[in-house]
């Protein structure tokens, strides 16, 4: 097992945010997790599991503790069953599929995660959701026992699934995926609309907040006149009202004030309370 020491974490995210890890290490192989697990038991560190962090602010003073980096990245697919490891790329699988002409995963090239991470969350974007086409999911229980839990299994809501509340690592998913000649059509429609509303080129987690029941954060904060709104770094973005981007080296706090700003007002203005999706990871 290759375990580093003060591993800077923030190239690790998509927001570019991030002390260092007092532990950190990637891993390949199921046999490693439990390794690492056993690892963290032993030192007693508190540990955190990390995907490809596109939807998380870590702490700017780091992780006291053990962050463990799913790696796991085999992808087989026959006919129309696909198993693929957790640290797979969530894009790269949607456009594998899609170019085979299947369909179910399309919006996943949009989605810039790994497997585990998208089935963490619960993923989804233009009405499709990671756990439609789900079958089962492999896991590591905090017992170190590798379990497979059937899709009604995962409790899976709107960016909720029941591995945000059991520790469970994710280790492989089996999906069953559609025929679907326009698949590649389909996705390319959902790309471009992103492209035209989101700002993917600048540095950010995605959606700061969840949508609430039949409305969109994007449009809350818009019309609480927040768009453009800044503290130091950390800026609302003008394209999309519910992205913060990382504009000049925010930190962690930066982030979290403008977080707390935009819930006060459109708690102010509109008596709607806002919810973060994004996951704060203290030190
Ligand atoms: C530009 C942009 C666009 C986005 N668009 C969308 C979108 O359209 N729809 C959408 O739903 N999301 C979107 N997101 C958010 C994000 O990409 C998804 O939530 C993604 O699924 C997170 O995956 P990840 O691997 O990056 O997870 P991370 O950010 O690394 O982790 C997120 C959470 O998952 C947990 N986790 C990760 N891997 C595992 C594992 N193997 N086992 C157990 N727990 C694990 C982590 O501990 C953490 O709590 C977007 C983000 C960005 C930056």
């Amino acid at each position: 097992m290759n375990i580093e020491q003060n591993k800077p974490l923030k190239d690790l995210t998509t927001f570019k945010i991030g002390g260092n890890a007092d532990y950190f290490i990637s891993i390949n192989h199921y046999d490693d997790i439990k390794k690492a697990v056993f690892f963290a038991k032993k030192n007693n560190l508190k540990t955190f599991i990390l995907g490809k962090g596109s939807n998380i602010i870590f702490d700017s003073k780091g992780f006291n503790g053990l962050v463990i980096h799913v790696n796991i990245d085999f992808c087989k697919l026959y006919n129309n069953n696909l198993i693929v490891g957790a640290g797979y790329s969530f894009p790269l699988l949607g456009h594998i599929t899609a170019k085979n002409d299947l369909g179910g995963l399309e919006f996943a090239k949009g989605v810039p995660g790994s497997v585990g991470g998208a089935i963490f969350m619960n993923a989804s974007a233009f009405g499709q959701n990671v756990s439609d086409s789900l079958i089962s999911v492999q896991c590591l229980t905090e017992n170190n026992q590798i379990v497979n839990l059937k899709k009604n299994e995962c409790n899976f809501e709107y960016r909720d699934s029941i591995f945000q509340k059991n520790k469970m690592i994710i280790l492989s998913a089996r999906f069953l995926l559609q025929n679907n000649n326009d698949a590649l059509k389909i996705q390319k429609e959902m790309l471009d609309k992103k492209l035209l509303n989101q700002p993917l080129n600048e540095r950010n987690a995605g959606c700061i907040f969840k949508n609430p029941k039949d409305t969109s954060a994007r449009k809350i904060i818009e019309s609480c006149d927040l768009l453009n709104c800044q503290v130091g770094g950390a800026k609302i973005s003008l394209k999309h009202a519910n992205f913060i981007i990382n504009e000049n080296e925010a930190s962690s706090d930066d982030v979290l004030n403008l977080i707390k700003h935009v819930k006060q007002v459109v708690f102010e203005k509109t008596k709607i309370n806002l919810y973060e999706e994004v996951k704060y990871i203290p030190y």
